[in-house]
């Protein structure tokens, strides 16, 4: 009986000790702060104004979300959850575009900073190409020279999403010269998406991605 109080006894002067020291560590007054300058450079700046007046009120423009905020890991079994987890938790999408009324992420838009590519960049693009084709959000890769024609990215957000009304653009078919139509995706991998038919179809099976004209402009 007296083993057990002794036992108890030391017990409870090494939680004492521990948690002393612990909060010791602990203690906020000791860790200083400083403001680390703007949230956006002048460069990142300049493509978030253009972008939210491509946007307008049709959706929320977001810059450097969290991975883990907008996406979480498929697997029910708890090692691979952390590892997946771990793998996003630190790395964020440069900006989305959320559907104003709930907020859902509806493409993400990776700003290319036009610095060579290095082992980290490349690791980079593979988690996000990787990321967004697993969870399937449309994922719009930009760079800094290409960024500020508010009409281009108009173009190019509203093949993902449906609120932006497109431009009224006249398009003709490069197969037969007829005018074409747009219509969205009703199956497939681009499901909801926008596109060019020919307004000849079914005679003429030509489509066109809505956002050809961003790429031949490349
Ligand atoms: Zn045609």
């Amino acid at each position: 009986m007296e083993s057990v109080f002794i036992v108890v006894g030391i017990l409870v002067i090494f939680f004492v000790v521990v948690q002393k020291r612990f909060l010791k560590q602990d203690e906020l007054k000791d860790n200083h702060y400083k403001r680390k300058g703007p949230l956006l450079n002048a460069k990142e700046s300049a493509f978030y104004n253009a972008l939210i007046a491509a946007v307008g009120h049709h959706g929320v423009v977001m810059s450097k979300v969290n991975m883990a905020n907008v996406l979480a890991p498929v697997s029910t079994e708890k090692k691979q959850w952390f590892i997946a987890n771990n793998r996003i938790a630190k790395s964020y999408f440069d900006y989305v575009v959320c559907d104003p009324r709930t907020m859902e992420v509806r493409v993400a838009i990776e700003l290319d900073n036009g610095k060579e590519l290095d082992k980290g960049k490349l690791e980079r693009q593979k988690l996000l190409l990787h990321v967004c084709k697993s969870a399937n959000i449309p994922l719009i890769g930009t760079n800094i020279k290409h960024s500020y024609q508010v009409g281009r990215l108009r173009r190019l957000l509203a093949a993902h999403i449906d609120l932006i009304e497109p431009d009224k653009e006249v398009r003709f078919c490069k197969r037969c010269g007829s005018p074409m139509t747009i219509k969205i995706a009703y199956q497939g991998e681009h499901k909801g998406r926008r596109f060019f038919t020919c307004s000849r179809q079914p005679h003429c099976t030509y489509t066109e991605n809505y956002n050809v004209v961003f790429e031949d402009d490349e």
